[in-house]
């Protein structure tokens, strides 16, 4: 049933005056697919140099208030070492789409990583085909590159640097080179409407996406965007259920931004669809520069940030992996 859902069909769900049925199915559904497991990944944030100018973020090139950074292989090493010592199965490697960090160096960061047994993401923007090959090569997993927003007009007005056809394009390319392919969109973009979301999940179900990140948007102070008002955190829950339906076997990250939102409360989403859970590894200082969106970071200490999350998803009758 939920495969012949369309546009119309999910804009209207979107809007429903009740939505605890959808809720308790997609429950259901994660249940049925990833039993109570919740898996805990680590992000390092390895440079915030970017090349790029969208508009809602302030790791933007634009954005003169940044002190940017790039991580020596050295520094990823440890980082990565220290993270896979505290229990972490996955390392998410992040940047800015940064042309100035040599593709060569993030593969020996993946094939350090690999040959301690653990998986790898990479999550650093667009590059050419025969770049994604080469991190593929050497061992890399999963790519996380989000469509941000499915529609096209929206797109090209908050990315003066690319098209969403282009960034399509690259996520096909993922597919085909064998990646698990991650994409995802946010919550509350000025300009998006309920059917623009629903256009949003379709182009998940039909990439098709093995991972998808949703969140909510946050207004950056030193971005164009900052008088826009944020996303809300209960239409953010939605799309992640309507996502869970639409694509059973998803991995669905509840993520940083929503956690921010919510102040910590993210019982709820593990039971509306999500989970995966992502941790900030990334050591200090970078760890205060590397801000997409506002969000009060304490001090990184991974091995008790990763038993104290191990903990809460205990609490909630989950088992962390
Ligand atoms: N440079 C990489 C990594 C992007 S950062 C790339 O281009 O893929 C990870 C994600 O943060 C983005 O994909 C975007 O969805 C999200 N993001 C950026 N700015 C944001 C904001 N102001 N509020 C909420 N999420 C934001």
């Amino acid at each position: 049933m939920t495969a012949e859902w369309n546009r119309e069909d999910l804009a209207r769900l979107l809007a429903l005056e009740d939505f605890s049925e959808i809720y308790a199915q997609a429950d259901e559904v994660q249940r049925r697919e990833k039993r109570d497991v919740v898996q805990i990944r680590a992000i390092l944030e390895f440079s915030n140099c970017c090349r790029r100018r969208c508009r809602y973020c302030g790791l933007n090139a634009e954005n003169p208030r940044v002190t940017r950074y790039r991580m020596s292989v050295q520094e990823m090493k440890e980082a990565a070492a220290e993270a896979l010592e505290a229990g972490y199965r996955t390392i998410v490697l992040q940047s800015g789409e940064d042309p100035g960090f040599p593709a060569e160096d993030i593969g020996e960061v993946i094939r350090f990583i690999k040959q301690k047994g653990a998986a790898v993401t990479v999550s650093c923007g667009e590059w050419p085909s025969e770049v994604y090959a080469y991190w593929r090569d050497c061992g890399a997993d999963r790519y996380l590159l989000k469509q941000e927003t499915a529609d096209p007009a929206l797109y090209g007005s908050l990315h003066p640097c690319g098209t969403l056809a282009e960034r399509v394009g690259c996520l096909r390319e993922l597919k085909r080179l064998g990646y698990e392919t991650g994409s995802g969109f946010m919550i509350g973009l000025p300009g998006q409407t309920l059917d623009t979301i629903a256009q949003d999940l379709l182009l998940l179900a039909e990439i098709p996406c093995d991972m998808a990140g949703i969140g909510p948007f946050l207004p950056h102070p030193d971005t164009p965007l900052r008088d826009c008002p944020e996303g809300g955190s209960e239409l953010t829950m939605r799309a992640v259920a309507l996502a869970r339906l639409l694509l059973p076997q998803c991995n669905l990250p509840a993520t940083t931004s929503l956690g921010v939102l919510s102040g910590g409360a993210r019982r709820s989403v593990f039971s509306c669809g999500a989970n995966v859970i992502m941790r900030k590894v990334t050591p200090e200082p970078y760890k205060s520069y590397y801000e997409i969106y506002p969000a009060n970071l304490g001090r990184t200490e991974v091995r008790r940030e990763r038993a104290e999350l191990e903990d809460w998803i205990r609490s909630m009758g989950k088992t962390p992996v």
